[in-house]
This record gives C-alpha cells, structure tokens and sequence, in this order.
C-alpha cells in the first residue's frame, strides 16, 4: 500500500514523509516578516532578553518585562508610572475598570427607609408618651 500523494482539491499535497517546499513551514517562511520584525524586537525589551517569570506584564512605554506585583507602580526599567487599570501582557492588553458605586441610585430608597423608621419612631414615642 502506497501513501497517498494525489493533489487535494485545493491543489494541496497531503504532508508526510521528508518535508518538501509546499510543507508550510516553508510555503510560509516568507510571510507575516512585519510580525516576525515585532516579535523579534520584543525579544530584545529590557527583562525580556533575560527571559520573565512564569506571570508578569509589560511596560507600555519601552516593551520591558515587570515582575507582577499589585504594588508595582512604576516600571523598573524606563520608570513609566504604571495604570492599575490597564495591563499589557504579551499579545494582549487588560483593561479592568472597577464597577461604580451603587449609591447614587440607592440613596432615595436609602432617605425613604429612614423617613420611614424616623416617622414610625416619632409615632411611637408621642403614642408613648
Ligand atoms: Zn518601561
């Protein structure tokens, strides 16, 4: 029995054996070169050529590697204050906004209760007395 060798529909050949010039790992190696330029460049920011620890995050302004630690505030490499509400991790950016206060919208349910309480206590008390 022969491995198939039959162009696919698509004109692909099936991948097996010796690696040929239509595997593509070498039908693509001269594509995406300004992603490849990026991420050979990030390989270069300060904390990253040393290699990072296992979760960290980096600095916006100079790619730099900062060791994650909630009280970091300012990067250790280029001195660029932090924002605690904006993270860079490697391919991807977190923004964490923490919710608003519910307050403004509990405050007349919040004056009603108490007038409420205030005026059934000022009942009681002139009933009392
Ligand atoms: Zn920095």
């Amino acid at each position: 029995m022969s491995a198939p060798t039959e162009p696919r529909p698509d004109g692909s050949r099936p991948s097996w054996g010796n690696i040929s010039d239509a595997h593509w790992s070498r039908a693509r190696k001269d594509s995406n070169q300004e992603a490849l330029a990026y991420y050979r460049e990030r390989s270069h920011a300060p904390g990253v050529r040393e290699g990072g620890e296992e979760r960290n995050f980096y600095c916006m302004e100079c790619d730099g590697v900062i060791p994650y630690d909630p009280a970091t505030r300012a990067c250790p490499h280029c001195g660029a204050t932090l924002d605690a509400k904006a993270r860079r991790y490697f391919n991807w950016v977190e923004i964490n906004e923490p919710a608003e206060s519910d307050l403004r919208a509990l405050l007349p349910l919040l004056l009603g209760g108490a007038l409420v309480l205030a005026t059934a206590l000022v009942a009681l008390i002139a009933w009392l007395a």
